[in-house]
C-alpha cells in the first residue's frame, strides 16, 4: 500500500479505474477501505507520478486525498489538462473548503467531498464519475470523428464548389460561343442576354443589344428572320422561342439557327428539279406547268398563247462527229441566244436533246407569232463562235396556237411538234403553223413509207436534170441530177418528201446506187447521141458515203460504163463529211484518185467549217440557196455569200450559187466574184429527154470532154 504504484483490483463491469493521489499512507489505507470493491485502484503519491500514470493508461476517476488539497490550484489545473476527460474529485476537510470551492469554480476539479466521507456517497460519486468520464471520452471520440467527417465534407464541398464553378464557366462559354444565336428576353421582349452568334446575326454588339426591344416572340412555331452572316451578306435564320424563368421572373429563351445554307440547298434542289442542268433553262416539267397557267390566263383574258417547238437541224451529226463537248457548247449558246430573243414574260425551255420550246402569251393574232418566228430564223442565220471556228445551228420551228389548234397543254405540244416535223422535212419552209392538213400529211408519210419500199422494183424513180452555168457568159458548165418519184396515184413526189424516208429506212443505198447507175447510163446515152457532154453532179447522201461498199460501187460503175470519171461529180453536204472523219477522208481521197470531182453542197447552213473546207479535196463550193434568196435584201446573207466566195477563192476552189432566180441576183453575184450559178433563172430541173434537147441546142463549155472520148 505504501508503494506509489500499487494496483488494487476490484470486480467492475464495466471496470472502472480509480487513481488515488495521497501521500499519507494511513489516509490512503482508509480511502482504500472505503472504496467499493468493483474498482481497479491505482495510487500515486506525487503529481509527477500522476502525470506518468496518465501517459501510460486510461484513468476514469482521480481522487485527490485531503492532504493533497494543498498542492495548489494552479498545479491541479495544469495537470488536469493532461487528462481532460478524467473526473477529478477532491476530498477536502473543512479548513480546505475554500480551496475546494475555488478549484471547483475554476473547473480544476469536477466535485469535492467534505469529511466525514461516507462510503455510499463516495461510491455513488465514483460510479457517476466513471460514467461521466466514459461519456466524455465517447463524446470526445465522436467529436473527433465528427470533425474528421466535417473536414472530409468540407474538402468534398470545396471540390464540388470548384466543379460547379468550372461547369458554370464551361456552360457560359458553350452558350456564349454556341453557333446558334441565343437570346434571353424579359417578359416585355427586351434583350437580357445575347451570345456572340446572336450579336453577329443581329449585326449589333452586346452593349447595343442588351436592353433593346426584340419584341415578344411567337411561341411553339418556327419563324424565319433575315440575319447578317459573318461575311456581312444576308442570310436566313429559323427562330424558335420557349418560355423560361430567369431570376424568378418569366422570360423567353430564343434560339436563332442559321439555315441559309439549308435554304440555298433547298432552292437549288427545287431549281434542279425544274431546270435543265446544261442550259439552265426551265425543263419540260416547269414548261408544262407554266403552259397550264398561261392557258388559264389566256382563257380569262380572251387572248391567244403560242407554243413554238424548235429542233436544231443536223445536231446529231455535230454531236456524233465533233463530240459531245462541242455539242453541249453549241446547245448552251443556242439556248442563251433563244432566251435573249423573248420577252421576260415569255418562257423558253429545253425539252431534252436538241429540242426547245417557247411559250408566247398575250397574243391577239397569228401575225405576232409569224413575226417572232421570222425574227428567230434571222437570228440563227448568224453562226456561233466555237473554240475551233464557227458553227451554224439552224432551227426547224413548228407552232401551235391556243385556243385555235388545241385546248390543253399536251395537245398544244404535240401539234407544235408535228408542225416542227413538217418544217424539218421541207427545207423551203422556215417555220410551220399546225393545221389539220399536217396530220393528214403525217399520216400520208406512213403510207408513203409503205409505197417507197416497192418504188425501186416498180421503177417509179426518174431523174431530172438542172443546168449549171458560168456566170460571166451563162454557158452551161454542168448539170445536177435530181431524183423524182413518179408515184402511181400522187403524181410527182419531190425529193424532200422522200429522201429523208429513204435515209431513215436505209433504202437510200439501193436507190442511191440506182441513181448513180442511171446517171452513168444517161451520160453513155448522150455520148452515143453525140450531144455536147457536160459533167453531171449527183447528190450523195451521208449514209451512202459512209457505206463501206461505196468506193467499190463507184469503181465498178466507172469501169462498167467505160466513162471519163470527170464527167461524174459528187455533191456532198457538210453533214456527210463530218461523220467518222478518218474514214471519210480516206473515201474522199479514193474518189479523187478515181478522177471524180467533189462539190460541197449547201455550204453555209451546216457547220460551215472553213478548216474542213481547207483540208478536204473539194473542187467546188455550192452556196446554199437560203443565202441567195435574200442576197439583195439581207445584208448578213450578202456578207456571208461574199465571205464564202472569198474564202473559197483563197483555197483555189470555185463557187456555184444555188437557187438563182432573178437577173438582179445573177448580176450581183457576178459583181461579187461568184463563178457559176444554178437556178430557175437558167432553167428548172427537167426530164432527161428535155435536157437532151437543151444540150443539143447549147454550146457547152465542156464540149471538149466529148471530143476527148
Ligand atoms: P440540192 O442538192 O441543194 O438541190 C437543189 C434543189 O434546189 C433542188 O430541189 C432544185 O430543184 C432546187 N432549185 C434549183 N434551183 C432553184 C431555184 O432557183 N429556186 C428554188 N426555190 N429552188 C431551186 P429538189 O430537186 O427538190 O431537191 C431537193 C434536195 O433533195 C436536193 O437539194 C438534194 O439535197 C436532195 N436530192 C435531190 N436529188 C437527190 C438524189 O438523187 N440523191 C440524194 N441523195 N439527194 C437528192
Ligand atoms: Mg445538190
Ligand atoms: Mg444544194
Amino acid at each position: 500500500m505504501t508503494a506509489p504504484f500499487v494496483d488494487l483490483h476490484y470486480e467492475c463491469d464495466p471496470p472502472g479505474v480509480i487513481l488515488i493521489l495521497e501521500d499519507e499512507p494511513y489516509i490512503l489505507a482508509a480511502l482504500y477501505r472505503q472504496l467499493p470493491h468493483e474498482f481497479h485502484v491505482v495510487t500515486a503519491t506525487t503529481v509527477d507520478q500522476v502525470l506518468v500514470l496518465l501517459n501510460q493508461r486510461t484513468v476514469d476517476v482521480i481522487v485527490i486525498g485531503q492532504r493533497m488539497a494543498g498542492v495548489g490550484i494552479e498545479l491541479l489545473s495544469e495537470v488536469r489538462q493532461h487528462a481532460p476527460n478524467t473526473v477529478w474529485i477532491l476530498l477536502a476537510n473543512c479548513p480546505a473548503l475554500d480551496t475546494a470551492i475555488q478549484a471547483s469554480n475554476l473547473e480544476c476539479i469536477d466535485a469535492y467531498l467534505v469529511r466525514p466521507l461516507g462510503s455510499l456517497e463516495l461510491c455513488t460519486l465514483l460510479h457517476e464519475g466513471i460514467q461521466e468520464a466514459r461519456l466524455l471520452i465517447k463524446n470526445q471520440q465522436l467529436l473527433s470523428e465528427l470533425s474528421q467527417v466535417k473536414q472530409q465534407l468540407e474538402i468534398q464541398i470545396n471540390q464540388l464548389k470548384q466543379e460547379l464553378r468550372n461547369s458554370q464557366e464551361q456552360f457560359q462559354s458553350v452558350v456564349r460561343k454556341n453557333q446558334a444565336g441565343i437570346l434571353l428576353l424579359d417578359e416585355q421582349g427586351k434583350i437580357l442576354f445575347a451570345n456572340l452568334a446572336a450579336e453577329t446575326q443581329l449585326g449589333r454588339n452586346d452593349q447595343m443589344l442588351i436592353g433593346s426591344d426584340f419584341g415578344i416572340p411567337v411561341l411553339h412555331d418556327k419563324m424565319e428572320i433575315t440575319i447578317l452572316l459573318p461575311n456581312r451578306t444576308q442570310g436566313i435564320a429559323e427562330l424558335m422561342a420557349t418560355e423560361t424563368q430567369w431570376q424568378g421572373q418569366n422570360a423567353y429563351l430564343v434560339m436563332l439557327h442559321d439555315v441559309t445554307r439549308h435554304k440555298k440547298a433547298e432552292a437549288q434542289a427545287r431549281h434542279l428539279a425544274s431546270h435543265d442542268s446544261l442550259t439552265a433553262l426551265p425543263n419540260r416539267v416547269l414548261f408544262t406547268d407554266r403552259l397550264n397557267q398561261a392557258l388559264l390566263r389566256a382563257q380569262r383574258s380572251k387572248t391567244k398563247a403560242a407554243v413554238l417547238f424548235i429542233d436544231l437541224n443536223h445536231f446529231k451529226e455535230i454531236n456524233d462527229t465533233l463530240g459531245h463537248k462541242v455539242g453541249d457548247h453549241l446547245l448552251q449558246q443556242f439556248a442563251s441566244r433563244l432566251a435573249e430573243a423573248v420577252r421576260k414574260s415569255d418562257t423558253v425551255a429545253r425539252m431534252g436533246g436538241d429540242e426547245f420550246t417557247v411559250l408566247l402569251e398575250g397574243l391577239n393574232d397569228r401575225k405576232q407569232v409569224s413575226a417572232f418566228a421570222k425574227k428567230l430564223q434571222k437570228l440563227f442565220k448568224q453562226p456561233f463562235a466555237m473554240d475551233n471556228g464557227e458553227l451554224f445551228a439552224i432551227p426547224s420551228i413548228g407552232i401551235s396556237i391556243y385556243p385555235d389548234d388545241a385546248g390543253n397543254t399536251d395537245e398544244l405540244l404535240c401539234r407544235a411538234d408535228s408542225a416542227m416535223y413538217y418544217a424539218k422535212r421541207h427545207k423551203e419552209v422556215d417555220f410551220c403553223f399546225y393545221s389539220k392538213e399536217l396530220d393528214t400529211h403525217n399520216l400520208n408519210r406512213l403510207s408513203l413509207e409503205h409505197d417507197l419500199r416497192r418504188a425501186l422494183e416498180r421503177q417509179e424513180f426518174v431523174l431530172y436534170y438542172q443546168i449549171q452555168v458560168r456566170l460571166c457568159d451563162e454557158r452551161p458548165i454542168g448539170t445536177e441530177a435530181l431524183v423524182r418519184w413518179q408515184h402511181p396515184s400522187r403524181g410527182v413526189v419531190l425529193p424532200n418528201d422522200f429522201i429523208p424516208l429513204l435515209e431513215d429506212t436505209g433504202l437510200i443505198i439501193p436507190v442511191g446506187n440506182w441513181i448513180l447507175a442511171e446517171v452513168c447510163r444517161q451520160i453513155a446515152a448522150w455520148r452515143a447521141m453525140d450531144v455536147d457532154l457536160v459533167p453531171v453532179a449527183v447528190n450523195i447522201s451521208p449514209k451512202q458515203l459512209a457505206d463501206k461498199s461505196f468506193i467499190g460501187t463507184m469503181r465498178g460503175l466507172l469501169e462498167h460504163s467505160n466513162m471519163q470519171p470527170r464527167l461524174l461529180r459528187l455533191e456532198l453536204t457538210e453533214s456527210a463529211v463530218m461523220q467518222d472523219q478518218s474514214y471519210i477522208f480516206q473515201t474522199l481521197d479514193a474518189l479523187r484518185e478515181l478522177g471524180i470531182e467533189l462539190h460541197m453542197d449547201d455550204f453555209g447552213v451546216g457547220y460551215s467549217s472553213l478548216g474542213l473546207l481547207k483540208q478536204l479535196p473539194f473542187d467546188i463550193v455550192k452556196v446554199d440557196q437560203s443565202f441567195i434568196v435574200d442576197v439583195l435584201t439581207d445584208s448578213s446573207s450578202a456578207l456571208l455569200t461574199q465571205s464564202i466566195i472569198n474564202i473559197a477563192h483563197g483555197l483555189k476552189k470555185q463557187v456555184i450559187a444555188e437557187g438563182v432566180e432573178t437577173t438582179e441576183q445573177a448580176a450581183y453575184l457576178l459583181h461579187i466574184g461568184c463563178d457559176h450559178a444554178q437556178g430557175w433563172r437558167y432553167g428548172q430541173p427537167i426530164p432527161a429527154a428535155s435536157m437532151t434537147d437543151y444540150l443539143q441546142n447549147m454550146e457547152c463549155l465542156n464540149a471538149s470532154a466529148s471530143e476527148e472520148d
